[in-house]
């Protein structure tokens, strides 16, 4: 028999998250020839970092017409849902498009592969990965070390363990060990320590501060929620499924971080003309994403990553319709803001957390308390961000 014939892979995939588990259902259900194993300490495949919360006020960002796992059949979680009677009212938006919990999303997944772990198909190795060696020789082979003491052998290693998680800003070190400080936002237990009408300074104005407003709200907190971030950019709400006609961005395909910019703009205010929204010409820049990319060489991909990709993230990553009420909602009663700012400097006394931040094109620096998690204050109104351009260092405080 050749080699060939007899290959039967080990193939491990580290990280259980979406993409992980997706590699592996897909390998079983395409019955590859292979031992599959799936390395994950999380206790269920399938929910990574996105899909393990069950709070119910973190949705799915994208409408579920567009989760699919099988990608030939794009109604699969939808049908899914629907099935299982999880479609309720409050999940539909205004154009009829669905935005479940994100839960359900993970749970969805997990679903797929317990018949394949169940019989075999697949292993899931419930442990962190510590190291890798390579034997060396004709048949090459990775031993891989886990957390859980254990090792497998691998022919193929696929890597799927997601984005790092972000580093803590050094101005925020002081406040490490403090009651004050949430580093870990998917943490129901420490959200729920916030007092209704606690002052909170939220660093980062992207998807995972949108959950937190949500999260918030609806424990009932009426308190101001002040986002700082140092472009000021945050995610978009959702604007429909539609794409943008009569624009092709493969054609001709932009060459320069500064063409696709200056293309995407007319694109946009055509769009606009024609009575079509931003969301349309976006929705057609993820469609072709991929040729949009290889067409840019590496020096024009730093370029789009220094200058563009956090408005790209802002306008490409958008928040569910539930979600972007609520942030209206609060924004216009007064008690969320949204300010681009850099944070200069972090302290804590008895009196609470003083914050210290930069406007963009400011000199002033502004000053925030936020009271101990334990304490409850009644709400005020939150001061409009000041204007002053003064060259000497002022501090203000919004307390
Ligand atoms: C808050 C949030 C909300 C999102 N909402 C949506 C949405 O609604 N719709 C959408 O399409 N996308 C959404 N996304 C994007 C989402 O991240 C991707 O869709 C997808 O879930 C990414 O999956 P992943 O498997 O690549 O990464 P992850 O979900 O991060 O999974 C990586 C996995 O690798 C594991 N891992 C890491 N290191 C090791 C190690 N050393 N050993 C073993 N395992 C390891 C981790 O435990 C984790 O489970 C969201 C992202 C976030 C952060």
């Amino acid at each position: 028999m050749s080699r060939q014939s007899r290959y039967h892979p080990r193939i491990a995939i580290l990280g259980g998250g979406f993409t992980g588990a997706a590699i592996a259902w897909n390998l079983a259900e395409a019955g590859v020839d292979a031992d599959v194993t799936v390395i994950e300490p999380q206790p269920e495949l399938g929910r990574g970092l996105a899909y393990s919360t069950r709070e119910p006020a973190h949705r799915i960002n994208v409408p579920a017409s567009q989760m699919s796992l099988r990608p030939e059949a794009p109604a699969d979680f939808i049908n899914w849902l629907d099935h299982n009677g999880l479609i309720e009212d409050a999940d539909l938006a205004r154009d009829g498009e669905v935005f479940v919990q994100r839960g359900l999303s993970g749970r969805y997944v997990a679903e797929h592969l317990t018949p394949y772990l169940r019989d075999g198909s697949l292993t899931h190795q419930r442990a962190r990965l510590m190291n890798v060696t390579a034997t060396r020789g004709f048949d090459p082979t990775l031993r891989l070390s886990l957390s859980n003491g254990g090792s497998e052998l691998a022919d193929i290693l696929v890597v799927a363990t997601g984005n790092p998680l972000p580093e803590i800003p050094a101005q925020l070190q002081p406040l490490i060990g403090s009651n004050a400080l949430i580093l870990d936002p998917f943490s129901p237990a420490r959200l729920e320590t916030i007092g209704v009408n606690e002052r909170v300074l939220i660093v980062g104005s992207g998807l995972t501060s949108a959950d937190v407003v949500a999260t918030l709200d609806r424990q009932g907190h009426r308190g101001q929620i002040l986002a700082l971030a140092r472009h000021g950019q945050r995610s978009q709400p959702y604007g429909g499924t539609a794409l943008a006609s009569g624009v092709d961005f493969t054609n001709p395909v932009p060459r320069t971080a500064l063409t696709l910019l200056r293309t995407v703009r007319r694109a946009v205010q055509d769009a606009e003309i024609r009575g079509e929204n931003w969301q349309s010409v976006f929705n057609l820049l993820r469609r072709q994403g991929q040729q949009i990319w290889a067409a840019l060489d590496m020096t024009e991909r730093a370029r789009f990553n220094r200058h563009l990709k956090v408005y790209w993230d802002a306008h490409r990553h958008r928040v569910a319709p539930q979600v972007a009420r609520i942030i209206a909602a609060r924004t216009a009663e007064g008690t969320l803001a949204y300010v681009a700012a850099r944070l200069s400097r972090v302290a804590e006394d008895v009196e609470g957390v003083h914050v210290g931040f930069r406007g963009r094109g400011e000199a002033l620096e502004r000053l925030v308390m936020r009271s101990t998690a334990s304490s409850s204050r009644p709400a005020r109104p939150m001061p409009a961000p000041s204007t002053s351009t003064g060259g000497r260092r002022r501090w203000r405080t919004l307390a």
